[in-house]
């Protein structure tokens, strides 16, 4: 893995790394390719792809991976949650009490070393709920 200190930031990747860091909707390549287009005319969404990719290779960004099909990202990569609407597909973040350690609970009841952990909320978003009277 590549340390953030050795990633060659390129002027595409720093533009891709400050359109994502900008936003909390997690967009998904696509999304980004439309917002990176705005500043740089004649980039490709190739481009975009492979600079995404390399970035979440080397931790800079998150690549997340909730219910849906298509991968998002994430210029946060501080400890959080994500919430995912059933109804319209977007996702937020939800920060919840630091004091709870899901992972030194698993490994206290288990006799795993636990990696790491994965967890996702699912419900309807607030405009979703609005629409629906
Ligand atoms: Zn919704
Ligand atoms: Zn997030």
């Amino acid at each position: 893995m590549l340390e953030d200190t050795s990633l060659r930031m390129t002027r595409q990747r720093r533009v891709i790394l400050e359109e994502l860091r900008a936003v909390t909707s997690h967009p998904t390549a696509d999304e980004m390719y439309e917002m990176v287009r705005r500043r740089l005319p004649k980039v490709s969404l190739g481009t975009v792809y492979r600079n995404l990719e390399i970035l979440a290779e080397s931790g800079v960004v998150l690549k997340i991976d909730v219910g849906g099909t298509k991968k998002r990202f994430d210029g946060n990569v501080a400890v959080h949650h994500h919430l995912r609407c059933v109804a319209c597909g977007r996702v937020d973040d939800v920060e919840l009490d630091p004091g709870v350690d899901l992972e030194a609970l698993a490994a206290a009841r288990t006799d795993y070393d636990i990696l790491r952990h994965r967890l996702e909320f699912v419900g309807v978003c607030p405009a979703c709920k609005a629409k629906e009277g």
